[in-house]
Protein backbone atom coordinates (compact mmCIF):
# COMPACT_ATOMS: atom_id res chain seq x y z
CA UNK A 1 0.00 0.00 0.00
CA UNK A 2 0.90 3.91 -0.55
CA UNK A 3 0.53 6.16 2.24
CA UNK A 4 -2.40 9.04 2.03
CA UNK A 5 -0.99 12.36 0.10
CA UNK A 6 0.95 14.55 2.95
CA UNK A 7 2.77 17.70 2.93
CA UNK A 8 6.55 17.57 3.93
CA UNK A 9 8.47 20.43 5.59
CA UNK A 10 12.88 20.17 7.16
CA UNK A 11 13.02 22.01 10.29
CA UNK A 12 15.75 24.50 10.23
CA UNK A 13 15.82 24.48 13.63
CA UNK A 14 14.04 23.21 17.53
CA UNK A 15 11.64 26.88 17.09
CA UNK A 16 10.78 25.57 13.51
CA UNK A 17 10.04 22.27 14.34
CA UNK A 18 7.72 23.34 17.28
CA UNK A 19 6.31 25.87 15.06
CA UNK A 20 5.40 23.71 12.51
CA UNK A 21 4.07 21.12 15.02
CA UNK A 22 0.79 23.94 15.61
CA UNK A 23 -0.16 23.20 11.94
CA UNK A 24 -3.42 21.00 11.96
CA UNK A 25 -2.16 17.10 11.79
CA UNK A 26 1.58 17.39 11.97
CA UNK A 27 3.77 14.84 12.71
CA UNK A 28 7.58 14.61 13.49
CA UNK A 29 9.45 12.13 11.05
CA UNK A 30 12.91 11.23 12.74
CA UNK A 31 14.19 7.80 11.06
CA UNK A 32 10.91 7.25 9.90
CA UNK A 33 11.13 3.18 10.45
CA UNK A 34 7.98 2.87 12.62
CA UNK A 35 6.09 6.06 11.01
CA UNK A 36 6.84 5.09 7.51
CA UNK A 37 5.09 1.89 7.88
CA UNK A 38 2.24 3.33 9.72
CA UNK A 39 1.92 5.96 6.63
CA UNK A 40 2.67 2.83 4.27
CA UNK A 41 -0.65 0.79 6.25
CA UNK A 42 -2.70 4.14 6.60
CA UNK A 43 -3.02 3.34 10.79
CA UNK A 44 -2.41 7.09 10.19
CA UNK A 45 -2.57 9.84 7.74
CA UNK A 46 -0.94 13.26 8.96
CA UNK A 47 -1.56 16.23 7.02
CA UNK A 48 2.21 17.38 7.47
CA UNK A 49 5.36 15.53 8.10
CA UNK A 50 7.70 18.00 10.09
CA UNK A 51 11.41 15.90 9.35
CA UNK A 52 13.42 16.97 12.03
CA UNK A 53 17.00 15.06 10.71
CA UNK A 54 18.42 18.40 10.11
CA UNK A 55 18.76 19.35 13.47
CA UNK A 56 22.30 17.74 14.09
CA UNK A 57 22.33 19.42 17.54
CA UNK A 58 19.91 16.89 18.61
CA UNK A 59 22.54 14.41 17.66
CA UNK A 60 25.14 12.92 20.13
CA UNK A 61 26.36 11.09 23.38
CA UNK A 62 28.01 12.50 26.10
CA UNK A 63 28.84 12.61 29.72
CA UNK A 64 27.08 15.36 31.35
CA UNK A 65 27.98 15.77 35.48
CA UNK A 66 26.55 12.37 36.62
CA UNK A 67 24.29 11.65 33.61
CA UNK A 68 25.36 10.37 30.06
CA UNK A 69 23.04 12.70 27.54
CA UNK A 70 22.15 11.12 24.18
CA UNK A 71 20.51 13.26 22.09
CA UNK A 72 17.09 12.04 20.26
CA UNK A 73 18.36 12.01 17.17
CA UNK A 74 21.23 9.82 17.85
CA UNK A 75 21.04 6.56 15.49
CA UNK A 76 20.49 3.26 17.11
CA UNK A 77 23.70 2.12 15.35
CA UNK A 78 25.87 5.10 16.67
CA UNK A 79 24.70 4.07 20.43
CA UNK A 80 25.34 0.61 19.35
CA UNK A 81 29.03 1.15 18.14
CA UNK A 82 29.58 4.16 21.32
CA UNK A 83 32.66 3.60 23.92
CA UNK A 84 30.70 5.95 25.95
CA UNK A 85 27.63 4.48 25.90
CA UNK A 86 29.73 0.81 26.44
CA UNK A 87 31.42 2.03 29.31
CA UNK A 88 29.40 4.40 31.36
CA UNK A 89 25.30 2.94 30.19
CA UNK A 90 26.41 -0.82 29.84
CA UNK A 91 22.69 -1.65 30.09
CA UNK A 92 21.56 0.35 26.93
CA UNK A 93 24.78 -1.16 25.24
CA UNK A 94 23.32 -4.73 26.02
CA UNK A 95 20.18 -3.69 24.73
CA UNK A 96 21.03 -2.46 21.18
CA UNK A 97 21.74 -5.38 19.23
CA UNK A 98 18.41 -6.52 20.18
CA UNK A 99 16.40 -3.37 17.90
CA UNK A 100 15.32 -4.83 14.96
CA UNK A 101 18.13 -5.53 12.22
CA UNK A 102 21.73 -3.41 11.09
CA UNK A 103 19.29 -1.53 8.46
CA UNK A 104 16.53 -0.41 11.55
CA UNK A 105 19.11 0.57 13.39
CA UNK A 106 20.80 2.63 11.08
CA UNK A 107 18.00 4.84 10.73
CA UNK A 108 15.99 4.47 14.08
CA UNK A 109 16.55 7.10 16.16
CA UNK A 110 16.76 6.78 20.09
CA UNK A 111 14.47 9.68 20.74
CA UNK A 112 11.76 8.01 18.18
CA UNK A 113 12.03 4.60 20.19
CA UNK A 114 11.18 6.81 23.39
CA UNK A 115 8.41 8.96 21.67
CA UNK A 116 6.46 5.87 19.69
CA UNK A 117 6.64 4.14 23.34
CA UNK A 118 6.01 0.64 21.76
CA UNK A 119 5.41 -1.63 24.72
CA UNK A 120 7.62 -4.52 23.23
CA UNK A 121 10.52 -2.16 22.65
CA UNK A 122 14.11 -2.75 24.58
CA UNK A 123 14.40 1.24 24.97
CA UNK A 124 11.76 2.13 26.95
CA UNK A 125 11.92 -0.74 29.37
CA UNK A 126 16.11 0.05 29.63
CA UNK A 127 15.21 3.91 30.41
CA UNK A 128 13.02 2.88 33.35
CA UNK A 129 14.75 0.50 34.45
CA UNK A 130 17.50 2.71 35.04
CA UNK A 131 15.44 5.55 36.52
CA UNK A 132 15.98 7.55 33.23
CA UNK A 133 14.60 10.81 32.16
CA UNK A 134 13.22 12.44 29.74
CA UNK A 135 13.67 16.31 28.18
CA UNK A 136 11.14 18.00 26.11
CA UNK A 137 11.00 21.53 24.21
CA UNK A 138 7.43 22.71 23.53
CA UNK A 139 5.64 26.35 22.42
CA UNK A 140 6.57 26.97 26.46
CA UNK A 141 10.45 26.08 26.89
CA UNK A 142 11.98 22.52 28.09
CA UNK A 143 10.97 20.36 30.50
CA UNK A 144 12.07 16.97 31.94
CA UNK A 145 10.09 14.09 32.95
CA UNK A 146 11.23 11.26 34.77
CA UNK A 147 11.00 7.58 32.88
CA UNK A 148 8.54 6.70 35.48
CA UNK A 149 5.89 9.22 34.46
CA UNK A 150 6.34 9.32 30.86
CA UNK A 151 4.93 6.26 29.59
CA UNK A 152 1.27 6.23 30.04
CA UNK A 153 -0.39 3.99 28.10
CA UNK A 154 -0.17 2.22 24.73
CA UNK A 155 1.45 4.06 22.39
CA UNK A 156 0.80 7.06 24.55
CA UNK A 157 3.67 9.14 26.63
CA UNK A 158 3.54 12.54 28.38
CA UNK A 159 4.82 14.33 25.65
CA UNK A 160 2.07 17.27 25.01
CA UNK A 161 1.00 17.79 21.17
CA UNK A 162 3.44 20.14 20.03
CA UNK A 163 6.42 18.82 22.19
CA UNK A 164 9.73 17.35 20.42
CA UNK A 165 11.58 14.91 22.75
CA UNK A 166 15.32 16.68 22.47
CA UNK A 167 17.15 13.81 24.91
CA UNK A 168 17.10 11.38 27.68
CA UNK A 169 19.53 11.03 30.14
CA UNK A 170 20.58 7.88 32.18
CA UNK A 171 22.85 7.39 35.28
CA UNK A 172 26.63 7.51 34.68
CA UNK A 173 27.54 3.33 35.96
CA UNK A 174 29.93 3.12 38.74
CA UNK A 175 31.75 0.35 40.42
CA UNK A 176 28.67 -0.62 42.11
CA UNK A 177 26.09 -0.60 39.73
CA UNK A 178 24.61 -3.98 38.23
CA UNK A 179 22.82 -4.25 35.08
CA UNK A 180 21.04 -6.67 33.14
CA UNK A 181 19.45 -7.58 29.73
CA UNK A 182 17.28 -10.58 28.42
CA UNK A 183 14.53 -10.88 25.62
CA UNK A 184 13.21 -13.68 24.12
CA UNK A 185 11.75 -13.42 20.26
CA UNK A 186 10.95 -15.59 18.03
CA UNK A 187 14.13 -14.64 16.01
CA UNK A 188 16.82 -12.35 16.56
CA UNK A 189 16.15 -8.56 15.53
CA UNK A 190 11.96 -9.30 16.16
CA UNK A 191 10.05 -7.56 18.68
CA UNK A 192 10.23 -9.76 21.71
CA UNK A 193 7.73 -11.80 22.84
CA UNK A 194 8.56 -10.63 26.72
CA UNK A 195 11.85 -8.81 27.59
CA UNK A 196 13.54 -8.07 30.62
CA UNK A 197 16.07 -4.99 31.66
CA UNK A 198 17.34 -5.11 35.07
CA UNK A 199 19.65 -2.37 37.56
CA UNK A 200 20.50 -2.78 40.61
CA UNK A 201 23.50 -1.96 43.13
CA UNK A 202 25.98 -4.38 44.90
CA UNK A 203 25.90 -4.19 48.54
CA UNK A 204 28.28 -6.80 49.66
CA UNK A 205 27.46 -9.83 48.04
CA UNK A 206 23.90 -9.10 47.89
CA UNK A 207 22.04 -6.15 46.06
CA UNK A 208 19.85 -3.49 46.80
CA UNK A 209 17.53 -0.94 44.81
CA UNK A 210 16.64 -3.38 42.24
CA UNK A 211 14.64 -2.36 39.23
CA UNK A 212 13.36 -4.47 36.75
CA UNK A 213 11.60 -3.59 34.06
CA UNK A 214 9.66 -5.80 31.48
CA UNK A 215 8.70 -5.34 28.41
CA UNK A 216 6.17 -6.83 25.71
CA UNK A 217 4.16 -7.61 29.11
CA UNK A 218 1.67 -4.72 29.14
CA UNK A 219 0.27 -1.40 27.46
CA UNK A 220 3.58 0.22 28.75
CA UNK A 221 7.32 -1.22 29.96
CA UNK A 222 6.34 -2.66 33.83
CA UNK A 223 8.06 -2.99 36.62
CA UNK A 224 7.92 -5.61 38.61
CA UNK A 225 7.94 -4.50 42.21
CA UNK A 226 7.30 -7.59 44.54
CA UNK A 227 9.85 -9.80 42.97
CA UNK A 228 12.34 -6.86 42.93
CA UNK A 229 11.72 -6.97 46.76
CA UNK A 230 12.13 -11.10 46.45
CA UNK A 231 15.83 -10.81 44.73
CA UNK A 232 17.12 -7.89 46.88
CA UNK A 233 16.50 -10.64 49.91
CA UNK A 234 18.93 -12.90 47.40
CA UNK A 235 16.10 -15.70 46.84
CA UNK A 236 15.70 -16.11 42.96
CA UNK A 237 13.07 -18.43 43.42
CA UNK A 238 11.12 -16.25 45.52
CA UNK A 239 11.67 -13.50 43.13
CA UNK A 240 10.26 -15.84 40.44
CA UNK A 241 7.20 -16.59 42.22
CA UNK A 242 5.98 -13.23 43.43
CA UNK A 243 6.66 -11.79 39.88
CA UNK A 244 3.55 -9.45 39.58
CA UNK A 245 2.93 -9.58 36.22
CA UNK A 246 -0.67 -9.61 34.61
CA UNK A 247 0.07 -10.13 31.36
CA UNK A 248 -2.63 -10.13 28.02
CA UNK A 249 -2.53 -12.53 25.37
CA UNK A 250 -1.05 -11.06 21.93
CA UNK A 251 -0.29 -12.09 18.36
CA UNK A 252 2.85 -13.69 19.93
CA UNK A 253 2.00 -15.92 22.81
CA UNK A 254 -0.80 -16.05 25.29
CA UNK A 255 -0.52 -14.36 28.74
CA UNK A 256 -0.04 -17.62 30.35
CA UNK A 257 3.34 -18.35 28.19
CA UNK A 258 4.72 -15.07 28.60
CA UNK A 259 4.20 -15.14 31.91
CA UNK A 260 6.38 -18.55 31.95
CA UNK A 261 8.35 -16.84 29.98
CA UNK A 262 8.99 -14.13 32.00
CA UNK A 263 10.05 -16.11 35.05
CA UNK A 264 12.90 -17.53 32.47
CA UNK A 265 14.18 -14.12 32.14
CA UNK A 266 14.13 -13.28 35.29
CA UNK A 267 16.87 -15.94 35.97
CA UNK A 268 18.74 -15.02 33.28
CA UNK A 269 18.73 -11.80 34.49
CA UNK A 270 19.33 -12.28 38.35
CA UNK A 271 22.30 -14.24 37.36
CA UNK A 272 23.71 -11.09 35.36
CA UNK A 273 23.18 -9.05 38.01
CA UNK A 274 24.60 -10.94 40.91
CA UNK A 275 27.78 -11.42 37.98
CA UNK A 276 30.86 -9.05 38.36
CA UNK A 277 30.45 -5.63 36.50
CA UNK A 278 31.55 -6.64 32.99
C1 LIG B 1 11.09 -4.41 10.75
C2 LIG B 1 11.26 -3.55 11.99
C3 LIG B 1 11.66 -4.15 13.16
C4 LIG B 1 11.82 -3.38 14.31
N1 LIG B 1 12.21 -4.01 15.46
C5 LIG B 1 12.33 -3.27 16.58
C6 LIG B 1 12.72 -3.88 17.81
O1 LIG B 1 12.97 -5.10 17.89
N2 LIG B 1 12.79 -3.11 18.90
C7 LIG B 1 12.51 -1.76 18.87
O2 LIG B 1 12.59 -1.08 19.90
N3 LIG B 1 12.17 -1.15 17.73
C8 LIG B 1 12.07 -1.87 16.59
N4 LIG B 1 11.73 -1.23 15.44
C9 LIG B 1 11.41 0.21 15.48
C10 LIG B 1 12.67 1.07 15.43
O3 LIG B 1 13.40 0.96 16.63
C11 LIG B 1 12.30 2.55 15.25
O4 LIG B 1 13.47 3.16 14.89
C12 LIG B 1 11.78 3.30 16.43
O5 LIG B 1 10.68 2.69 17.03
C13 LIG B 1 11.28 4.69 16.02
O6 LIG B 1 12.36 5.50 15.78
P1 LIG B 1 12.41 6.39 14.47
O7 LIG B 1 13.54 7.34 14.66
O8 LIG B 1 12.45 5.52 13.29
O9 LIG B 1 11.05 7.23 14.59
P2 LIG B 1 9.88 7.60 13.49
O10 LIG B 1 9.47 6.34 12.85
O11 LIG B 1 10.43 8.68 12.62
O12 LIG B 1 8.83 8.16 14.47
C14 LIG B 1 8.07 7.32 15.32
C15 LIG B 1 7.08 8.17 16.11
O13 LIG B 1 7.76 8.97 17.07
C16 LIG B 1 7.56 10.36 16.84
N5 LIG B 1 8.87 11.00 17.07
C17 LIG B 1 10.05 10.65 16.51
N6 LIG B 1 11.04 11.40 17.01
C18 LIG B 1 10.47 12.25 17.91
C19 LIG B 1 10.97 13.27 18.76
N7 LIG B 1 12.28 13.57 18.80
N8 LIG B 1 10.11 13.94 19.56
C20 LIG B 1 8.77 13.64 19.53
N9 LIG B 1 8.24 12.67 18.75
C21 LIG B 1 9.08 11.99 17.95
C22 LIG B 1 7.10 10.46 15.39
O14 LIG B 1 6.30 11.62 15.18
C23 LIG B 1 6.31 9.18 15.24
O15 LIG B 1 5.02 9.34 15.79
C24 LIG B 1 11.58 -1.98 14.27
C25 LIG B 1 11.20 -1.37 13.07
C26 LIG B 1 11.03 -2.14 11.93
C27 LIG B 1 10.62 -1.47 10.64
Amino acid sequence: MKPAPFAYKKARSLDEAVALLGEKDARLLAGGQSLIATLNMRLSAPNLLVDINGLTNLNGISVKGSAVEIGALTRHAQAERSDVIAKHAPLIARAMPHIGHPAIRNRGTLGGSIAFADPAAELPACLLALDGEVETTGPTGKRTVKARDFFKGLFETALAPLEVLTAIRVPVANKDMRVGFAELARRHGDYAIVGLAASARADGKGLIDVRLAYFGVGNTPVRAKKAETALASGNIDAAVAALDLDPNDDVQATAKAKKHLAGVLLRRVAKQLLEARP
